[in-house]
Formats: C-alpha cells, sequence, structure tokens
C-alpha cells in the first residue's frame, strides 16, 4: 500500500526539538536566536510565506525582525541593510525572500549575506561548500527532503534518484545532497529528452519544476518514493504539486502530497537552520539537535 509521507507531522516533530532546544540555549547560555527577514516589492506570496516563517518562528521562540523596503531601493542601499545586520550580534540567521524586482541583482544581493548567517543556504560560499561535500549550512527545501527521505528509507546508500529540475534554491542542492548520501544521482530539466524513460528507472523521484501535475502515473516505477516540491495554483483556485498525486499515488510506494508534504519542511528547516548558525556563532553545543544534521544522519523521530 502507498504511503502518503506526512510532511505536516515530521515538521512538527523537528519544531518541537527547536523548541525544546531554544529553552536550553536560553536557560544555559542566555542566548534567544535571532533570524531577519528582508522583503523587497509587493509580491503577494511573497508576504504569505514570509507570514508563515514569522509565525511558525515566533512559536518556536526565535526573535523575528523583519524589513520592508520599496521595490525601488537601490541595491547598494539594500546591501548596505543588509551589512548592518551582517554586524548585529542580535541576529543570527538571515533571508532575502525571494524572487527580488527585476531591477535588483539577486545573486549580487544574496552573496552580501555573512556566509555564516546565510540561513537560506543561497549564498556563493555555502553552494560551493556543498558542491564540494564540506560542513556548510543547506538549503531549506532539499534539507527538508533529505529529512523526509530518512524517514521512508534506513538506507539511501546506492538508491537511483532522479532530481527534476535544476534551480539553485532546489534542484542543484538537492542533487548535491543525494550525492554526499552516495546515491545516483540524474539531473533532469527542460531540455532533457525523455523525461518519462528517465523516471521509469527512478528509485526516488524529486519533482521541482513549478508545472502543475506535470508527472504522471505510467512514468513512475512500482514502489518508488515521489517527492513533490512544487506548489501551482490552478485556475479553479486549487494547489497542486508538480505530480499528478491521484494517480501516480496507485503505483508509488511512497508519495508526497501537496499541500502538506514537502512545504512545511521547507518552513521547519529554516527554523532549524537558525538554530544551528546561532549555536555555530556562540561555539555551544545543542542537545536535542546535532549540529550537523547531515553528518550525524540525523531525523526527527
Ligand atoms: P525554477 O527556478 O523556476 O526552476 C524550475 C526548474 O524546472 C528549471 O530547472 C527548469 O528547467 C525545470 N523545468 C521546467 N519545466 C520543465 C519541464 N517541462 N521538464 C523538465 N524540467 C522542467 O523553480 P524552483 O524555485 O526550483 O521551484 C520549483 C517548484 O517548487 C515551484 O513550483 C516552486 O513554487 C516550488 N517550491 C516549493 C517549495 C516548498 O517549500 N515546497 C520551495 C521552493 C520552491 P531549465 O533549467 O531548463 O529552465
Amino acid at each position: 500500500m502507498t504511503n502518503i509521507i506526512n510532511g505536516l507531522q515530521t515538521a512538527q516533530l523537528l519544531k518541537t526539538a527547536i523548541s525544546n532546544e531554544i529553552k536550553s540555549l536560553e536557560h544555559h547560555h542566555a542566548l534567544r536566536p535571532g533570524l531577519a527577514i528582508v522583503c523587497i516589492g509587493e509580491n503577494i506570496a511573497s508576504k504569505i510565506y514570509v507570514r508563515t516563517k514569522r509565525i511558525q518562528a515566533k512559536e518556536v521562540g526565535i526573535n523575528v525582525q523583519e524589513y520592508y523596503f520599496n521595490q525601488s531601493i537601490p541595491e547598494a542601499d539594500l546591501i548596505e541593510h543588509i551589512h548592518s545586520l551582517n554586524r548585529d550580534p542580535q541576529i543570527h540567521g538571515i533571508i532575502v525572500q525571494l524572487p527580488l524586482p527585476s531591477s535588483l541583482n539577486m545573486r549580487r544581493v544574496v552573496n552580501c549575506i555573512e556566509p555564516s548567517k546565510d540561513v537560506d543556504g543561497l549564498n556563493v560560499l555555502n553552494v560551493g561548500r556543498l558542491a564540494c561535500g564540506e560542513h556548510t549550512i543547506v538549503p531549506c527545501t532539499p534539507l527538508g527532503c533529505l529529512l523526509l527521505l530518512r524517514r521512508q528509507c534506513s538506507m539511501l546508500s546506492g538508491l537511483r534518484v532522479l532530481v527534476v529540475g535544476r534551480s539553485i534554491l532546489v534542484g542543484k542542492p538537492m542533487a548535491a545532497l543525494l550525492l554526499q548520501q552516495d546515491c545516483t544521482v540524474t539531473i533532469a530539466h527542460s531540455k532533457t529528452v525523455d523525461l518519462p524513460q528517465l523516471c521509469q528507472t527512478a528509485d526516488i523521484i524529486i519533482a521541482a519544476i513549478g508545472q502543475p501535475l506535470f508527472i504522471k502515473k505510467n512514468w513512475i516505477k512500482p514502489g518508488a518514493i515521489v517527492l513533490d516540491v512544487g506548489i501551482n495554483r490552478l485556475e479553479d483556485g486549487r494547489i497542486v504539486g508538480d505530480v499528478d498525486f491521484k494517480l501516480v499515488s496507485e503505483v508509488a510506494g511512497a508519495i508526497t502530497p501537496v499541500p502538506g508534504g514537502v512545504g512545511p519542511m521547507t518552513v521547519a528547516c529554516l527554523l532549524l537552520n537558525t538554530i544551528l548558525v546561532t549555536a555555530q556563532q556562540n561555539d555551544v553545543p545543542l542537545t536535542y539537535l546535532p549540529l550537523s544534521p547531515l553528518r550525524d544522519a540525523w531525523c526527527p523521530s
């Protein structure tokens, strides 16, 4: 029978551990993790995501500071603001909510975040460290996917994984992470030839393309694990993933729903990264969470 992977439940387990960790940090080290969220412009979806992050961060005890700027802000002014957050000892983690208005260069802006505070893991130094297999801050969505996979498979080594999508936010770091787990990784993208055939060879498929219901039932190897990262709004207002969930769940061994799959894990992993960087910057040990969730093969239980 197909296992519907409950991302909400796993995220809740993770958040409970994070909340306990924050109480311990406050009690033993008088430390309260601080997260700065920088928002530019009036993107409605971004506002919803930021609200979710704020609510959940406050729930676990993170001190959230939000900074809003008009979309006409000169890039130099935005960068100067990020530098002041880099210098602020009360701020341990910084995210710049994406996408940015077209007047701003995303790579230049993100690269101004001090790498040790870059809780989205998008600064080029952290991207490079992940590609080299070094200890680093891992982007939240791929980290969330890995934690979900660990709860499904005791052994990822040797499994054939197809990552569909090659963005810097999801596809590329996902592939790098799974390579570190000794999976055999293939990356597909919009120019890939014969995607259905590639899907049929995969033990695990991770779909991150932003195309509603794109991955079909007859592309899936029976028993495969399917993680659906996509978030797409249909004309009738429904939110669906990149995978045709209803039919694919008839053949997959395990599958994430949308909503309620990868999404909640992304937010929980942002909170996790904020705690990890707080501990690292202050050189204090953690009690409930490992400092490196990758190396320690840790998953919430
Ligand atoms: P993105 O930057 O637009 O990248 C999309 C990727 O998909 C690109 O690499 C593109 O290929 C590839 N692609 C597009 N159409 C394709 C097709 N027909 N066949 C094969 N590959 C195709 O998007 P993203 O930021 O990675 O996000 C992907 C989806 O995940 C979106 O729906 C987004 O909303 C969602 N998302 C969800 C979460 C979450 O927490 N659940 C987090 C982040 C993103 P090319 O490179 O060749 O153009």
